[in-house]
């Protein structure tokens, strides 16, 4: 396969939409690039909005994938010990919706997720845990939902096999300045070492275009990567991607093992049709 790239967004929802657009504005700057919106049904416990589901809709009709991304981007768990409490409440800053759950509760949130998209009728074919963060349980349920994809920080994920592909990710933190300034660094000192992956990908997030030299930095970063790579969906890049492992001519050097979690064969395919009971904290609509 040639170098390709994907943009994607998370944390796409009516409460970050004002910032989403300036993130969207920003990478339109660079090049009319197709994205990867990652949508949360409902951030934070939100009621839905059906002007958001319109304007999702214009996205979807305008060429971007739509992905699902949590059911409220919010870990309401309770942490087990301290480094626990570290991960989920300091690092992740308590947004790891799918970190602790377990298989029917993950399952549950995912179901909800799926009705909404086929509520508003857009295809469904990736979901992408908030702070890309599966537990054990949650990866169980995701055999359980017909999707071809799923990704951590490091790798992409064909489902339902688990394929596993390294693509690094550009990320930047804007949290505090001490971040800001050593995600820039950080991102700055990758460039030349990208150009080994097949493909790379810019996960960018609600507040990245919020300060000028960060949001300069990435899409400086973003023009070097489309001088020699295509941009596409997620969606579109696993589908070349798993036709091309069915090629025998096409070299497989790229295809680098990530750490897969183990498969568990307890899966329910008929879960997808079953009732669902509302998530505890949540309303379902
Ligand atoms: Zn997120």
């Amino acid at each position: 396969m040639d170098p390709r790239l994907c943009v994607v967004l998370h944390d796409v929802a009516p409460a970050t939409w004002a910032a989403c657009r300036r993130v969207i504005e920003a990478v339109g700057e660079v090049a009319p690039v197709p994205l990867t919106l990652l949508a949360v049904p409902r951030y934070h416990g939100a009621p839905r909005s059906l002007a958001f589901d319109a304007l999702l809709t214009e996205r979807h009709e305008c060429g971007d994938e739509l992905a699902l991304h949590g059911y409220t981007h919010h870990d309401d768990g309770r942490p087990h010990g301290p480094l626990d409490l570290l991960k989920r409440r300091v690092y992740t800053a308590g947004e790891a919706e799918f970190a602790a759950l377990s298989r029917e509760a993950a399952l549950q949130r995912l179901v909800a997720g799926v009705r909404w998209f086929q509520a508003n009728g857009w295809p469904l074919h990736g979901f992408v845990a908030p702070a890309w963060l599966l537990g054990r349980e949650a990866w169980t349920a995701l055999e359980a939902v017909p999707l071809q994809y799923t990704s951590t920080l490091r790798c992409i994920y064909a489902l339902p096999r688990r394929q596993a592909l390294l693509a690094p990710s550009i990320v930047y933190s804007t949290r505090a300045a001490w971040r800001r300034l050593g995600s820039l660094c950080w991102n700055a000192m990758r460039g030349r070492r990208l150009q080994r992956r097949v493909l790379v990908r810019f996960e960018l997030h609600p507040h990245d275009a919020d300060h000028a030299y960060l949001r300069r930095s990435w899409q400086r970063l973003l023009a070097e990567q489309l001088q020699y790579r295509r941009a596409e969906t997620v969606t579109d890049f696993v589908r070349e991607w798993q036709e091309s492992l069915s090629t025998p001519t096409e070299p497989m050097a790229y295809l680098q093992a990530c750490e897969a979690p183990l498969q568990n064969s307890a899966s329910t395919p008929k879960a997808i049709n079953a009732p669902i009971p509302a998530p505890a904290s949540t309303s379902l609509g």
